[in-house]
Protein backbone atom coordinates (compact mmCIF):
# COMPACT_ATOMS: atom_id res chain seq x y z
CA UNK A 1 0.00 0.00 0.00
CA UNK A 2 1.66 3.22 -0.78
CA UNK A 3 1.64 5.35 2.08
CA UNK A 4 0.75 9.44 2.76
CA UNK A 5 3.22 10.26 5.79
CA UNK A 6 4.33 13.39 6.94
CA UNK A 7 7.00 14.64 9.38
CA UNK A 8 5.15 17.53 11.30
CA UNK A 9 8.23 19.52 13.21
CA UNK A 10 7.27 22.99 15.19
CA UNK A 11 10.40 25.61 13.56
CA UNK A 12 10.81 27.13 17.25
CA UNK A 13 14.63 25.74 17.25
CA UNK A 14 17.10 24.02 15.48
CA UNK A 15 16.59 20.19 14.65
CA UNK A 16 18.59 17.41 16.23
CA UNK A 17 19.46 14.13 15.59
CA UNK A 18 16.42 12.71 17.45
CA UNK A 19 14.36 15.27 15.96
CA UNK A 20 15.23 13.44 12.79
CA UNK A 21 14.47 10.43 13.45
CA UNK A 22 10.76 10.67 12.40
CA UNK A 23 11.48 12.48 9.27
CA UNK A 24 13.98 9.78 8.42
CA UNK A 25 11.33 6.83 9.02
CA UNK A 26 7.93 8.31 7.32
CA UNK A 27 10.59 9.46 4.26
CA UNK A 28 11.52 5.53 4.30
CA UNK A 29 8.16 4.39 4.77
CA UNK A 30 7.29 6.48 1.56
CA UNK A 31 10.17 5.26 -0.47
CA UNK A 32 9.31 2.04 0.32
CA UNK A 33 5.81 2.26 -0.61
CA UNK A 34 5.99 4.70 -3.96
CA UNK A 35 4.35 6.80 -1.42
CA UNK A 36 4.13 10.70 -0.36
CA UNK A 37 5.95 12.67 1.75
CA UNK A 38 4.63 16.06 3.37
CA UNK A 39 6.62 18.08 5.26
CA UNK A 40 4.12 19.98 7.58
CA UNK A 41 5.31 22.88 9.77
CA UNK A 42 3.31 22.95 13.14
CA UNK A 43 3.16 26.51 13.28
CA UNK A 44 0.44 27.37 15.34
CA UNK A 45 2.23 29.35 18.22
CA UNK A 46 2.88 32.46 16.14
CA UNK A 47 5.07 33.83 18.88
CA UNK A 48 7.69 31.15 18.93
CA UNK A 49 7.65 29.86 15.00
CA UNK A 50 10.59 31.49 13.29
CA UNK A 51 10.64 31.29 9.32
CA UNK A 52 14.54 31.08 9.67
CA UNK A 53 14.44 27.83 11.98
CA UNK A 54 11.58 26.18 8.82
CA UNK A 55 13.85 27.16 6.26
CA UNK A 56 17.08 25.69 8.61
CA UNK A 57 14.72 22.65 9.29
CA UNK A 58 14.22 21.92 5.38
CA UNK A 59 18.20 22.82 4.59
CA UNK A 60 18.73 19.75 7.43
CA UNK A 61 16.26 17.69 5.67
CA UNK A 62 17.53 18.29 2.51
CA UNK A 63 21.06 17.58 3.50
CA UNK A 64 20.30 14.35 4.96
CA UNK A 65 18.46 13.65 1.57
CA UNK A 66 15.23 13.88 2.02
CA UNK A 67 12.99 15.93 -0.43
CA UNK A 68 9.48 16.28 0.35
CA UNK A 69 7.07 16.11 -2.00
CA UNK A 70 4.62 18.36 -0.47
CA UNK A 71 4.78 21.58 1.90
CA UNK A 72 2.16 23.16 4.36
CA UNK A 73 2.61 25.28 7.00
CA UNK A 74 -0.58 25.23 9.56
CA UNK A 75 -0.41 29.13 9.80
CA UNK A 76 -1.91 29.35 6.37
CA UNK A 77 -4.98 27.28 7.72
CA UNK A 78 -6.33 28.38 10.80
CA UNK A 79 -10.30 28.74 8.46
CA UNK A 80 -10.06 24.99 8.50
CA UNK A 81 -9.44 24.53 12.18
CA UNK A 82 -12.38 27.37 12.98
CA UNK A 83 -14.56 25.20 10.61
CA UNK A 84 -13.95 22.24 12.37
CA UNK A 85 -14.07 23.95 16.29
CA UNK A 86 -17.71 25.49 15.27
CA UNK A 87 -18.09 21.82 14.40
CA UNK A 88 -17.07 20.37 17.51
CA UNK A 89 -18.81 23.18 19.87
CA UNK A 90 -22.15 22.42 18.49
CA UNK A 91 -21.80 18.68 18.52
CA UNK A 92 -20.90 19.98 22.07
CA UNK A 93 -17.76 17.97 22.43
CA UNK A 94 -15.70 21.72 23.24
CA UNK A 95 -16.53 23.60 26.21
CA UNK A 96 -15.66 26.38 27.27
CA UNK A 97 -13.70 27.27 30.57
CA UNK A 98 -12.63 29.66 32.73
CA UNK A 99 -10.13 28.43 35.69
CA UNK A 100 -7.12 30.05 35.78
CA UNK A 101 -3.38 27.88 35.34
CA UNK A 102 -3.26 28.81 39.47
CA UNK A 103 -6.59 26.77 40.04
CA UNK A 104 -6.19 24.14 37.70
CA UNK A 105 -2.74 23.92 39.58
CA UNK A 106 -4.36 23.72 43.04
CA UNK A 107 -6.88 21.16 41.95
CA UNK A 108 -4.26 18.73 40.55
CA UNK A 109 -2.11 19.29 43.47
CA UNK A 110 -5.32 18.48 46.36
CA UNK A 111 -6.03 15.25 44.01
CA UNK A 112 -2.58 14.23 43.87
CA UNK A 113 -2.41 14.53 47.94
CA UNK A 114 -5.13 12.28 48.42
CA UNK A 115 -3.52 9.41 45.74
CA UNK A 116 -5.63 10.44 42.64
CA UNK A 117 -4.74 11.16 39.67
CA UNK A 118 -4.71 14.32 38.35
CA UNK A 119 -7.40 14.19 35.47
CA UNK A 120 -9.43 17.51 34.71
CA UNK A 121 -12.83 17.51 36.96
CA UNK A 122 -15.27 18.97 34.44
CA UNK A 123 -16.31 21.16 36.50
CA UNK A 124 -16.71 23.77 33.65
CA UNK A 125 -19.13 21.98 32.16
CA UNK A 126 -21.44 22.65 35.38
CA UNK A 127 -20.98 26.73 34.29
CA UNK A 128 -24.34 28.24 34.55
CA UNK A 129 -24.96 31.16 31.78
CA UNK A 130 -25.15 33.49 34.67
CA UNK A 131 -21.75 32.52 35.49
CA UNK A 132 -20.31 32.78 31.98
CA UNK A 133 -21.52 35.89 31.44
CA UNK A 134 -20.24 36.79 34.44
CA UNK A 135 -16.71 35.54 34.10
CA UNK A 136 -16.74 36.73 30.37
CA UNK A 137 -17.52 40.82 32.09
CA UNK A 138 -14.78 40.35 34.35
CA UNK A 139 -12.54 40.53 31.10
CA UNK A 140 -11.62 36.55 31.30
CA UNK A 141 -11.84 34.75 27.88
CA UNK A 142 -12.59 30.89 28.17
CA UNK A 143 -10.50 27.95 27.00
CA UNK A 144 -11.74 25.19 25.48
CA UNK A 145 -11.59 21.62 26.01
CA UNK A 146 -12.56 18.64 23.93
CA UNK A 147 -15.18 16.12 26.21
CA UNK A 148 -13.69 12.75 25.74
CA UNK A 149 -15.58 10.06 25.75
CA UNK A 150 -14.78 7.42 28.58
CA UNK A 151 -13.39 4.34 26.42
CA UNK A 152 -10.69 2.30 25.73
CA UNK A 153 -9.04 2.99 22.84
CA UNK A 154 -7.10 0.22 21.01
CA UNK A 155 -4.72 0.13 18.27
CA UNK A 156 -1.99 -2.01 16.70
CA UNK A 157 1.06 -0.16 17.07
CA UNK A 158 3.43 -0.92 13.75
CA UNK A 159 6.59 -0.57 16.71
CA UNK A 160 5.43 -0.99 19.90
CA UNK A 161 2.40 -3.43 19.06
CA UNK A 162 -1.26 -3.77 20.77
CA UNK A 163 -1.99 -0.73 22.55
CA UNK A 164 -4.64 0.10 24.73
CA UNK A 165 -5.79 3.40 26.59
CA UNK A 166 -8.12 4.22 28.73
CA UNK A 167 -9.36 7.61 27.88
CA UNK A 168 -10.80 7.76 32.24
CA UNK A 169 -7.05 8.35 32.88
CA UNK A 170 -6.97 11.00 30.61
CA UNK A 171 -8.17 14.86 31.54
CA UNK A 172 -10.01 16.40 28.28
CA UNK A 173 -7.30 18.25 26.26
CA UNK A 174 -7.35 22.06 26.07
CA UNK A 175 -7.59 22.68 21.87
CA UNK A 176 -7.87 26.27 22.20
CA UNK A 177 -6.09 28.54 24.25
CA UNK A 178 -8.18 31.59 26.46
CA UNK A 179 -6.68 34.24 23.55
CA UNK A 180 -8.14 32.21 20.64
CA UNK A 181 -4.66 30.30 19.18
CA UNK A 182 -4.75 26.55 18.55
CA UNK A 183 -2.61 23.98 20.93
CA UNK A 184 -1.47 21.07 18.62
CA UNK A 185 -3.78 18.78 19.14
CA UNK A 186 -6.84 19.26 16.97
CA UNK A 187 -4.77 21.03 14.38
CA UNK A 188 -2.82 18.05 13.46
CA UNK A 189 -6.01 15.95 13.42
CA UNK A 190 -7.69 18.11 11.10
CA UNK A 191 -4.45 18.15 8.65
CA UNK A 192 -3.86 14.47 8.76
CA UNK A 193 -7.66 13.82 7.66
CA UNK A 194 -7.38 16.80 5.31
CA UNK A 195 -4.26 15.31 3.52
CA UNK A 196 -5.17 11.94 3.87
CA UNK A 197 -2.54 10.80 5.86
CA UNK A 198 -2.37 6.77 6.00
CA UNK A 199 0.59 6.82 8.69
CA UNK A 200 1.81 8.53 11.47
CA UNK A 201 5.51 7.51 12.49
CA UNK A 202 6.22 9.38 15.43
CA UNK A 203 7.76 9.45 18.92
CA UNK A 204 6.32 7.40 22.11
CA UNK A 205 5.96 10.47 23.57
CA UNK A 206 2.94 11.03 22.04
CA UNK A 207 1.11 7.69 23.08
CA UNK A 208 -1.26 9.07 24.98
CA UNK A 209 -2.17 11.96 22.15
CA UNK A 210 -2.68 9.01 19.95
CA UNK A 211 -5.61 7.59 22.05
CA UNK A 212 -6.83 11.18 22.40
CA UNK A 213 -6.32 11.52 18.99
CA UNK A 214 -8.20 8.56 17.69
CA UNK A 215 -11.28 9.34 19.19
CA UNK A 216 -11.67 12.65 17.40
CA UNK A 217 -10.56 10.91 13.97
CA UNK A 218 -13.39 8.84 14.68
CA UNK A 219 -15.47 11.28 15.25
CA UNK A 220 -14.04 13.99 12.57
CA UNK A 221 -13.97 11.25 9.81
CA UNK A 222 -15.30 7.55 10.81
CA UNK A 223 -11.24 6.50 10.37
CA UNK A 224 -8.27 6.87 12.01
CA UNK A 225 -4.50 6.44 10.45
CA UNK A 226 -2.57 3.25 11.21
CA UNK A 227 0.49 4.57 13.95
CA UNK A 228 3.98 3.69 14.57
CA UNK A 229 5.76 5.15 18.11
CA UNK A 230 9.47 4.96 18.00
CA UNK A 231 11.73 4.59 20.88
CA UNK A 232 13.16 8.25 22.39
CA UNK A 233 16.96 8.80 21.52
CA UNK A 234 18.78 9.83 24.91
CA UNK A 235 22.34 10.44 26.28
CA UNK A 236 24.59 8.01 27.25
CA UNK A 237 23.24 8.37 30.55
CA UNK A 238 19.65 8.31 29.33
CA UNK A 239 18.45 11.63 29.61
CA UNK A 240 16.66 13.14 26.62
CA UNK A 241 17.90 15.27 24.02
CA UNK A 242 16.59 18.69 24.27
CA UNK A 243 16.26 21.23 21.42
CA UNK A 244 18.39 23.28 22.28
CA UNK A 245 21.56 20.71 22.88
CA UNK A 246 23.33 23.01 20.22
CA UNK A 247 26.30 20.25 19.96
CA UNK A 248 23.74 17.30 18.46
CA UNK A 249 21.92 19.65 16.44
CA UNK A 250 22.17 18.40 12.33
CA UNK A 251 23.58 22.10 11.52
CA UNK A 252 26.33 21.41 14.03
CA UNK A 253 27.14 17.89 13.23
CA UNK A 254 27.40 18.99 9.49
CA UNK A 255 29.40 21.56 10.42
CA UNK A 256 31.55 18.79 12.18
CA UNK A 257 32.14 17.07 8.79
CA UNK A 258 30.14 14.03 9.00
CA UNK A 259 28.55 13.12 6.05
CA UNK A 260 24.36 13.11 5.53
CA UNK A 261 24.29 9.69 4.82
CA UNK A 262 26.05 8.85 8.06
CA UNK A 263 23.89 10.56 9.61
CA UNK A 264 20.61 9.78 8.45
CA UNK A 265 21.93 6.25 8.72
CA UNK A 266 23.06 6.31 12.48
CA UNK A 267 19.89 8.04 12.99
CA UNK A 268 18.07 5.18 11.66
CA UNK A 269 19.81 2.37 13.01
CA UNK A 270 20.19 3.40 16.06
CA UNK A 271 18.16 1.44 18.58
CA UNK A 272 16.74 -1.21 16.30
CA UNK A 273 17.67 -4.64 15.81
CA UNK A 274 19.83 -3.84 12.43
CA UNK A 275 23.73 -3.68 12.42
CA UNK A 276 24.65 0.06 12.13
CA UNK A 277 26.57 -0.29 8.95
CA UNK A 278 27.30 2.37 5.93
CA UNK A 279 24.64 1.99 3.26
CA UNK A 280 25.07 4.02 -0.17
CA UNK A 281 22.02 6.19 0.32
CA UNK A 282 18.45 6.12 1.31
CA UNK A 283 16.97 3.97 -1.46
CA UNK A 284 19.20 1.40 -0.07
CA UNK A 285 18.69 2.01 3.35
CA UNK A 286 14.42 1.91 3.01
CA UNK A 287 15.13 -1.87 1.48
CA UNK A 288 16.42 -2.93 4.93
CA UNK A 289 14.91 -0.80 7.23
CA UNK A 290 11.24 -1.55 8.97
CA UNK A 291 9.30 -0.69 11.80
CA UNK A 292 8.91 -3.98 13.56
CA UNK A 293 12.60 -4.07 13.87
CA UNK A 294 12.66 -0.82 16.22
CA UNK A 295 13.51 -1.78 19.75
CA UNK A 296 10.53 -0.42 22.67
CA UNK A 297 13.30 0.58 24.81
CA UNK A 298 15.50 3.98 24.52
CA UNK A 299 18.32 4.34 21.57
CA UNK A 300 21.47 5.86 22.84
CA UNK A 301 23.50 8.31 21.06
CA UNK A 302 27.04 7.55 21.40
CA UNK A 303 29.00 10.18 19.25
CA UNK A 304 32.10 7.67 18.91
CA UNK A 305 29.59 5.00 17.39
CA UNK A 306 28.30 8.21 14.88
CA UNK A 307 32.15 8.79 13.79
CA UNK A 308 32.97 4.96 13.61
CA UNK A 309 30.08 4.46 10.96
CA UNK A 310 31.09 7.75 9.29
CA UNK A 311 34.49 7.10 9.02
CA UNK A 312 33.39 3.67 7.19
CA UNK A 313 31.17 5.45 5.22
CA UNK A 314 34.36 7.70 3.65
CA UNK A 315 36.42 4.62 3.38
CA UNK A 316 34.10 3.21 0.95
CA UNK A 317 32.94 6.12 -0.70
CA UNK A 318 33.72 6.01 -4.60
CA UNK A 319 35.61 8.37 -6.67
CA UNK A 320 32.44 10.11 -8.24
CA UNK A 321 30.97 10.85 -4.88
CA UNK A 322 34.11 12.37 -3.81
CA UNK A 323 34.56 14.90 -6.66
CA UNK A 324 30.69 15.57 -5.96
CA UNK A 325 31.56 16.45 -2.17
CA UNK A 326 34.36 19.05 -4.06
CA UNK A 327 33.93 22.53 -5.28
CA UNK A 328 34.67 22.00 -8.64
CA UNK A 329 38.26 23.55 -9.48
CA UNK A 330 39.42 21.18 -5.91
CA UNK A 331 38.19 18.03 -7.32
CA UNK A 332 40.10 19.07 -10.69
CA UNK A 333 43.02 18.08 -8.32
CA UNK A 334 41.87 14.79 -7.20
CA UNK A 335 42.73 12.19 -9.02
CA UNK A 336 41.19 8.89 -8.84
CA UNK A 337 44.21 6.79 -7.91
CA UNK A 338 44.89 9.19 -4.73
CA UNK A 339 41.43 9.29 -4.23
CA UNK A 340 41.74 5.31 -3.42
CA UNK A 341 45.23 5.24 -2.15
CA UNK A 342 44.05 7.59 0.85
CA UNK A 343 40.39 7.12 1.63
CA UNK A 344 41.36 4.09 3.71
CA UNK A 345 42.94 7.14 6.18
CA UNK A 346 40.51 9.59 6.65
CA UNK A 347 38.08 9.47 9.36
CA UNK A 348 35.91 12.65 7.89
CA UNK A 349 35.94 13.17 4.47
CA UNK A 350 37.23 17.03 5.01
CA UNK A 351 40.48 15.14 5.82
CA UNK A 352 41.25 14.84 2.20
CA UNK A 353 42.03 18.07 1.86
CA UNK A 354 45.24 17.52 4.18
CA UNK A 355 46.52 14.88 1.14
CA UNK A 356 45.63 17.20 -0.88
CA UNK A 357 48.24 19.57 0.39
CA UNK A 358 50.83 17.15 1.06
CA UNK A 359 50.47 16.00 -2.46
CA UNK A 360 49.83 18.44 -4.54
CA UNK A 361 51.64 21.66 -2.71
CA UNK A 362 54.49 19.31 -0.59
CA UNK A 363 54.48 17.85 2.75
CA UNK A 364 55.25 20.57 5.77
CA UNK A 365 59.37 20.55 6.14
CA UNK A 366 60.59 17.90 8.85
CA UNK A 367 63.85 17.91 10.83
CA UNK A 368 64.93 14.35 10.42
CA UNK A 369 68.11 12.79 12.09
CA UNK A 370 71.39 13.59 10.14
CA UNK A 371 71.85 9.25 9.56
CA UNK A 372 68.42 9.39 8.26
CA UNK A 373 68.86 12.53 6.47
CA UNK A 374 71.67 10.99 4.81
CA UNK A 375 69.51 7.33 4.12
CA UNK A 376 67.29 9.83 2.56
CA UNK A 377 69.12 11.07 0.07
CA UNK A 378 71.15 7.97 -0.75
CA UNK A 379 67.45 6.60 -1.65
CA UNK A 380 66.98 8.92 -4.08
CA UNK A 381 69.74 7.48 -5.79
CA UNK A 382 67.68 4.15 -6.14
CA UNK A 383 64.60 5.39 -7.60
CA UNK A 384 63.29 3.15 -10.61
CA UNK A 385 62.75 4.79 -13.52
CA UNK A 386 58.96 5.81 -14.51
CA UNK A 387 56.56 4.99 -15.55
CA UNK A 388 55.71 3.82 -11.93
CA UNK A 389 53.02 1.74 -10.21
CA UNK A 390 51.75 0.07 -7.30
CA UNK A 391 54.90 -2.71 -7.75
CA UNK A 392 57.34 0.53 -7.57
CA UNK A 393 57.42 0.58 -3.95
CA UNK A 394 58.29 -2.98 -3.47
CA UNK A 395 61.22 -2.59 -6.40
CA UNK A 396 62.74 0.55 -4.72
CA UNK A 397 62.93 -1.02 -1.21
CA UNK A 398 64.31 -4.10 -2.08
CA UNK A 399 67.21 -2.54 -3.35
CA UNK A 400 68.04 -0.09 -0.59
CA UNK A 401 67.72 -3.17 1.74
CA UNK A 402 70.52 -4.57 -0.39
CA UNK A 403 72.43 -1.16 -0.65
CA UNK A 404 72.09 0.06 3.02
CA UNK A 405 71.48 -2.27 5.49
CA UNK A 406 68.33 -0.99 7.06
CA UNK A 407 64.93 -2.58 6.78
CA UNK A 408 61.49 -2.26 9.04
CA UNK A 409 61.16 1.14 10.48
CA UNK A 410 64.42 2.42 9.99
CA UNK A 411 64.07 1.92 6.18
CA UNK A 412 60.27 3.47 5.27
CA UNK A 413 59.95 5.96 8.44
CA UNK A 414 61.87 8.31 7.04
CA UNK A 415 60.90 7.94 3.60
CA UNK A 416 57.53 8.38 4.89
CA UNK A 417 58.38 11.13 6.87
CA UNK A 418 60.46 12.91 3.79
CA UNK A 419 57.49 12.55 1.73
CA UNK A 420 53.99 13.14 3.12
CA UNK A 421 56.22 14.75 6.34
CA UNK A 422 53.75 12.68 8.88
CA UNK A 423 54.49 9.41 10.92
CA UNK A 424 51.26 8.14 9.68
CA UNK A 425 49.35 7.43 6.94
CA UNK A 426 47.83 5.67 3.43
CA UNK A 427 50.23 3.13 2.31
CA UNK A 428 53.13 4.32 0.54
CA UNK A 429 53.06 1.68 -2.28
CA UNK A 430 50.08 3.48 -3.50
CA UNK A 431 50.96 7.02 -2.74
CA UNK A 432 54.51 6.50 -4.40
CA UNK A 433 52.91 6.56 -8.12
CA UNK A 434 50.67 9.65 -7.31
CA UNK A 435 53.12 11.38 -5.85
CA UNK A 436 55.59 10.52 -9.17
CA UNK A 437 59.29 10.36 -9.67
CA UNK A 438 59.92 13.89 -10.06
CA UNK A 439 58.25 15.15 -6.79
CA UNK A 440 59.80 12.36 -5.08
CA UNK A 441 63.37 12.76 -6.05
CA UNK A 442 63.36 16.75 -5.10
CA UNK A 443 61.78 15.31 -1.35
CA UNK A 444 64.84 13.76 -1.05
CA UNK A 445 66.80 15.62 -2.04
N1 LIG B 1 4.90 19.04 16.29
C1 LIG B 1 4.77 17.75 16.90
C2 LIG B 1 6.13 17.35 17.48
O1 LIG B 1 7.13 17.82 16.97
C3 LIG B 1 4.31 16.75 15.88
C4 LIG B 1 3.99 15.41 16.40
C5 LIG B 1 3.29 14.58 15.35
O2 LIG B 1 4.01 14.03 14.51
O3 LIG B 1 2.07 14.53 15.35
O4 LIG B 1 6.21 16.63 18.43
Amino acid sequence: MKHTVRFAPSPTGNIHIGNVRPALMNWLVALKTGGTFILRYDDTDLERSRTEYAEAIAADLKWLGITPHRIEKQSDRFGLYDTVAERLKKMGRLYPCYETPEELDRRRKRLRARGLPPVYDRSALDLSDEQIAAFESEGRSAHWRFKLEIENINWHDHIRGDIEIDLGSVSDPVLIRADGTYLYTLPSVVDDIDMGISMVIRGEDHVTNTAVQIQIFNLLSGKSPEFAHHNLLTSMTGEGLSKRLGSLSIQSLREKGYEGISVATFAVLVGTSEAIAPSGDLEELAKIFELTKVSKSPAKFDETELLSLNTRQVHQMTYVSACAHLENHIAAELSEELWVAVRGNLEKFSDIHVWLKIVNEGPDEIDLESSDREFVIQAAEYLPSAPWDANTWKTWTNTLKEKTGRKGKSLFMPLRLALTGKSHGPELAALLPVIGLDKTRALLS
